[in-house]
């Protein structure tokens, strides 16, 4: 039998569908971008970045205000202020915040301005914070562990879903393997795998799957050509400014290149 079989197609044929309000759905027979800062770092920049994103049709904003570095000497989010600011212009404009929970802890302070809850790579086998986020009414959007099988990533869902909540989206972000020239290896194979599996929706992350600015493109484009459901994009008006990824993060105009080429492809598939 299935070990885990909630997240499995045994316990539902029927795909998940989260309707996030204002007519703002993730689902298999939707493609869903969300776009934006790997940081919140000012109210400036989610300023520029809404007015970019409202102009571009992107109704979710991605963010993050509490990171998690790999150097402590490295710049760690705004915190709870910077959520503020992030939703409240979100908010204005109809568009929903993406953004990272690191403890459970933090998740109460968080709910009133976030939309989904990312469990990040580091934290996707943090047993307490999914059995925590299984208590919440809102979406949950799982990254797959960077050393984390399939199956780990999946009982991972599985903890959150049997805990009461079964808005959960999968996402591929890249795992670690002996190759050395970009920061992680996008597994493309996970995606039909997962789709196949699991009834839940099927995300990538491009940016930090591949981790080089001119590849997240055509890695976006291939994952749309995998199956994806949806992508998450690290953009930024100046990303050699950004105070975490810019290496990774597209420009406007690159984004602007990439949204319309993903769009194009998803018409197409
Ligand atoms: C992020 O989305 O900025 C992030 C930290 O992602 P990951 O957990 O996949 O590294
Ligand atoms: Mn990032």
């Amino acid at each position: 039998t299935d070990p885990n079989p909630l997240v499995s197609r045994q316990w539902k044929v029927k795909d998940t569908e989260i309707d996030l309000g204002n007519g703002i759905k993730i689902s298999r027979d939707d493609f869903t971008i969300v776009a934006g800062p790997c940081a919140i770092e000012s109210e400036e920049q989610v300023i520029t970045i809404v007015e970019f994103l409202k102009q571009q049709g992107i109704q979710l904003m991605r963010g993050g205000i509490f990171k998690p570095r790999s150097s402590p000497y490295s710049f760690r989010g705004l915190g709870i202020d910077g959520l503020k600011l992030f939703s409240n212009h979100c908010k204005a404009n109809s568009i929903k915040v993406v953004t990272e929970v690191m403890q459970v802890s933090q998740i109460d302070e968080m709910y009133p301005y976030t939309d989904i809850f990312q469990v990040g790579t580091r934290n996707m086998q943090n047993f307490n914070l999914l059995d925590a986020l299984g208590k919440v009414d809102k979406p949950v959007l799982l990254k797959r562990g960077m050393s984390a099988t399939l199956s780990e990533l999946l009982s991972s869902a599985e903890y959150i879903f049997s805990s009461g909540n079964e808005k959960i989206i999968l996402c591929e972000r890249g795992i670690r393997t002996f190759e050395k020239e970009y920061r992680n290896t996008l597994d493309l194979n996970a995606i039909p795998y997962l789709k196949d599996k699991s009834h839940l929706p099927v995300f990538c992350d491009p940016s930090h799957g591949v981790g080089v600015r001119d590849y997240v493109e055509n890695m976006a484009l291939a994952s749309v050509m995998a199956g994806a459901d949806g992508v998450l994009l690290e953009i930024h008006k100046t990303p050699e400014k950004a105070l975490s990824d810019g290496h990774q993060t597209l420009n406007f105009d690159e984004s602007k290149k990439a949204f319309k080429n993903i769009r194009q492809l998803v018409e197409l598939r």
